[in-house]
């Protein structure tokens, strides 16, 4: 912070002009940039070489009359000699900017690289330093605006009256969101606002940990929210993704610090909502996997609340990416089943042992502690201790550990593993996948339990 030489603005030039001295390349650019305002655009030049000059509607004059400064927002000088330390003199002298081409000592002022969405505009600046830099970004941000999006801004601002006199202000700020987000047509997005703002429940996954392992709506769903309610497991990255004045409300459970029960988060939603505000029920993962999502949708259709659901991508979906490991694989494993260790009962574990004799995967969540346990009575319930297992900790982030091995091996202790949630697969499936960088099990020591 505090480092820039350059203060960036946006620069009325309506109703002026616009002066570029010079008649080659460099004046050209100039004018193709300057023309793409409503600035009239002179441009003074006692010999002009580049012939297209004459194309980009431009006026163009031979000598230099003071008054052509009359009223002048910017001066561009993209030419030396006489005529051009006249303009400067003169341009100086009542205070108007100069840009002097590729002299920057003697600038009062740079051009940006320029995305033209008018009345929508991107302007990139490295104050000079590195144009190349500046030209890759703004390529990447000219790739992630539709050529539209001038069309709707402009709509926006046609539409500002009628929208202040029809709806309430927080009506009129969802009404702008959803016609930018391109949600609808303005006629019936005005109807669908008017009258009370109705509060809404967005249950959205917010994946693993990564914030590219967001979804696209979950990230414009995020920066439409009002407020954002979040668990413990969402990093800090996916939940700043929200709007900046979004309020932000932790609900998650923390070995130590305050939680909040589920009854507790259900009263809050419906809360929320009836105030009239857009929550984003931010939860690790998918919603719908694991994730009480079925309390609260109860709580929200009982109290007659409106939501909708954002897929996310699953712990155990992320830990397959990170080991390359098939959880169904063609004659190996006929399907996955994702269940939670914790609390499992007996017959729980009789129905996963004969489901994992057939082949199928198991996708353990909330295992971390309880593994040598879980294993143990897997083997007890008929098991092949040979089987093979992963387990992921802190998957689809950057500083996931992997460890292998086999459920016997599991079953002999508590491994110590590293901080982090985690996933326990179980199954044939696991030996076809890449587990190179794993920790074998066998090979470290134990606590033995
Ligand atoms: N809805 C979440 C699951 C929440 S339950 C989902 O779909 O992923 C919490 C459990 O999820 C943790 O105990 C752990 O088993 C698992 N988990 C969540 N994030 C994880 C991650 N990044 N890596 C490994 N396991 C994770």
């Amino acid at each position: 912070m505090g480092e820039l030489n350059t203060f960036p603005v946006s620069y009325k030039v309506k109703g002026k002009r616009i002066v570029i001295v010079g008649g080659g390349e460099e004046a050209l650019n100039k004018a193709r940039l300057a023309i793409m305002t409503t600035a009239s655009v002179v441009i003074i030049s006692e010999a002009i070489s580049s012939k297209e000059l004459y194309e980009v509607g431009a006026e163009i004059v031979g000598r230099f009359e003071t008054s052509v400064l009359d009223d002048t927002a910017l001066v561009f000088v993209a030419e030396t000699g006489i005529l051009a330390e006249q303009v400067k003199a003169e341009a100086r002298s009542r205070g108007i900017p100069v840009n002097v081409v590729d002299v920057p000592g003697e600038c009062d002022f740079y051009t940006p690289s320029i995305i033209d969405r008018a009345p929508l505009t991107v302007a990139i600046s490295t104050e000079g330093d590195a144009p190349v830099l500046a030209r890759l970004v703004r390529a990447k941000i000219e790739a992630l605006l539709s050529p539209d999006l001038g069309r709707v801004a402009r709509l926006a601002g046609s539409l500002r009256e009628r929208v202040a006199d029809a709806l309430g202000k927080v009506q009129a700020k969802r009404f702008y969101e959803d016609l930018v987000t391109g949600v609808g047509e303005p006629e019936v997005l005005l109807e669908a606002h008017a009258g009370e703002a109705a509060g809404e429940v967005w249950l959205i996954g917010a994946g693993p940990g990564a914030e590219d392992l967001l979804t696209l709506r979950a990230q414009r769903l995020l920066q439409a929210a009002d407020v954002i309610v979040h668990d413990q497991l969402v990093p800090d990255a996916v939940i700043e993704m929200g709007r900046r004045d979004a309020e932000r409300i932790p609900v998650g459970k923390k070995k130590g610090h305050h939680s909040f029960t589920q009854a507790q988060i259900n009263t809050l939603l419906v809360r929320l909502a009836r105030e009239g505000k857009r929550v984003a029920r931010l939860k690790s993962g998918d919603p719908m996997v694991l994730g009480r999502a079925g309390e609260e949708l109860a709580a929200l259709r009982k109290a007659g609340i409106g939501y909708q659901i954002v897929p996310g991508i699953s712990a155990a979906m992320a830990a397959a990416a990170d080991t390359a490991t098939p959880v169904t694989l063609r004659k190996v494993s006929p399907g996955v089943l994702f269940a939670t260790a914790h609390g499992a009962q007996s017959e729980e574990l009789d129905h996963w042992a004969a489901l994992a004799s057939s082949g199928v995967t198991l996708g353990l969540y909330m295992g971390k502690s309880i593994a040598a346990g879980t294993a143990g009575k897997l083997i007890g319930r008929g098991m092949n201790p040979s089987l093979p297992i992963g387990i992921v900790v802190n998957a689809g982030r950057r500083e996931r550990s992997l460890y292998r091995g086999s459920l016997g091996d599991l079953a002999t202790g508590d491994l110590a593993m590293e901080d982090g949630p985690a996933i326990i697969f179980v199954g044939e499936a696991v030996a076809h996948g890449d587990w190179a960088e794993a920790a074998d099990l066998a090979e470290r020591t134990y606590k033995v339990a």
